[in-house]
């Protein structure tokens, strides 16, 4: 999926990629109640299929990445899937296609060893609990991992959100 950053402001877009999360087993399947996310034997984790999905967004909460998204008027989840039906011919996700500038890569690690810089991890730390991913994430070499931290709020955060002159909702 390409999510917009800010329509009115800019052009700019940002691709949502699925991480194709493998321990734990890809966390959306895990909690849909009704199966409607497989895995493929190379573990592309699926779209919603369209005649099991209810729409119940238990998936979009159980995601750490953000990835999926419920289409409302399909009443169906959607999301990337790694461009099943191109990369299960040897073919390139449209995203590594398309991309000008390589940011997104498609290929395997041993290539990406010989051909591209950077270290390319798959673990990623959410507070105590680490997921992995089968795709990776590529951070310069001096960083050790990639960490999300959860935020830190405090009361005095509060106050200063709501003395901001600008709405920050609009
Ligand atoms: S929204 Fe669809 S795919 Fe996601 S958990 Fe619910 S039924 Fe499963
Ligand atoms: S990144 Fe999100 S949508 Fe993709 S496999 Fe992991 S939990 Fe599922």
């Amino acid at each position: 999926m390409v999510d917009f950053i800010d329509r009115t402001y800019s052009v700019a877009t940002q691709p949502t990629v699925c991480m194709h999360c493998e321990d734990p087993v890809a966390p959306c399947a895990q909690v849909c109640p009704v199966m409607a996310i497989l895995i493929t034997p190379e573990g592309v984790v699926q779209q919603a299929d369209a005649s099991r999905c209810i729409a119940c967004r238990n998936c979009v909460y159980a995601c750490p990445f953000g990835v999926p998204k419920i289409d409302l008027s399909a009443r169906l989840m959607k999301k990337c899937n790694l461009c099943y039906d191109r990369t299960s011919q040897g073919l390139q996700p449209w995203c590594a296609q398309a991309c000008p500038t390589d940011a997104l890569w498609y290929g395997t690690f041993e290539q990406f060893a010989t051909e591209r810089q950077g270290k390319a991890i798959r673990q990623t730390q959410f507070g105590t609990q680490e997921v992995r991913t089968r795709v990776y994430h590529v951070l310069p070499t001096w960083t050790k991992g990639l960490e999300v931290a959860e935020p830190n709020v405090t009361e005095n955060t509060v106050e200063a959100v709501q003395d901001q002159e600008e709405p920050w909702i609009v």
